[in-house]
């Protein structure tokens, strides 16, 4: 089920509440089955869901003993900020992530497995942060795939950005580190380093991503995560999270047939914030996330 999907379903839920002209327990069981069902449906982790359930139980119990007839507005309101506020904890690690600063060279690696849209996404940052005034630089420090340099060039001479990368050197750190102090150099405010997401065995890929950040030493990680791998984004942002520790996700492709609800558990699984959205193949499909604006919008 895709997420505008899983809007709609939320909401026909919330609707059935707001008609019923009785809420009782019995009303809420049957809101929460028909939420936990569209949520499952949607790839959200099962124990997540599960504590949405509990939690929202909860907040509601002493709102439903009241037996005075008057308060069914007022219960459902509350009935409806339990769901909301939970929903929004689904997607909200309670982690700030970094933010970049005016005047400062920011380092920003990005990690994440091959065909996630690491490359585009990379191009897509220092597009966001040129139009807010930085001045942006993309280093391709993926050594492993043959064209990745190339795509890197073309990308970001579409995009009128810096790029540093070499056909020749094969070492990434070397390119990594050379990349960054050149940039430094030069005061470039937004240094995106871009890394290989494949190797000939998983163990040396993060090997050699723990070797560039401890090389760059980057003010920010982001894993970069495909909303098309349904569940499988948790197990996936946990391994990189072992490895490469990273400070913020972003969840490419949620334009597409992607349910989110697999990137939205990766979220709690590694207690990290998703800062932005890729919603589409151009450089300006790019959106900001928050958890708030969000699920609001989710609601509709
Ligand atoms: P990498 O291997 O992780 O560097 O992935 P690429 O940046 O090369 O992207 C792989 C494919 O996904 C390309 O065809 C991109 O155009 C596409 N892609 C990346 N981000 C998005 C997105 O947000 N939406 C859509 N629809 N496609 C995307």
């Amino acid at each position: 089920m895709v997420l505008a999907d899983l809007g709609r379903k939320l909401n026909s839920a919330l609707s059935n509440l707001n008609k019923s002209p009785v809420v009782d327990e019995k009303v809420l069981d049957e809101l929460l089955k028909e939420i936990t069902k569209a949520l499952l449906e949607s790839d959200v982790n099962v124990k997540l869901v599960q504590t949405l359930k509990k939690q929202v139980k909860a907040k509601v119990k002493p709102a439903l003993e009241s037996t005075d007839k008057s308060k069914e507005g007022q219960r459902k309101s509350i009935i409806q900020k339990a769901i909301f506020d939970e929903l929004v904890q689904l997607v909200d690690p309670g982690v700030e992530p970094y933010k970049p600063k005016k005047g400062h060279p920011n380092v920003i690696m990005a990690v994440g497995l091959q065909g996630n849209g690491k490359t585009t996404t990379c191009t897509k940052l220092a597009v966001h942060y040129q139009k807010r005034g930085f001045k942006c630089c993309i280093v391709c420090a993926d050594t492993f795939r043959a064209g990745a340099f190339d795509q890197t060039r073309q990308s970001a001479t579409k995009a009128k950005v810096h790029f540093y990368g070499s056909y020749t050197e094969t070492d990434p750190v070397a390119i990594a580190s050379e990349g960054v102090a050149k940039f430094k150099k030069e005061r470039f405010e937004v240094i995106i380093v871009d890394t290989s997401g494949r190797h000939r065995q998983e163990s040396e890929l993060f090997e050699e991503m723990k070797q560039i950040q401890a090389a760059v030493k980057p003010d920010m990680t982001v894993l970069v995560l495909d909303a098309s791998i349904g569940q499988a984004a948790e197990a996936q942002s946990r391994a990189f999270k072992e490895s490469a520790d990273f400070g913020a996700i972003i969840v490419t492709k949620m334009d597409g047939h992607a349910k989110g609800g697999g990137a939205i558990s990766a979220v709690a699984a590694t207690k990290t914030p998703i800062i932005f959205l890729g919603v589409g193949e151009h450089l300006n499909d790019l959106d900001r996330f928050s958890p708030e604006p969000f699920i609001s919008q989710l609601l509709g």
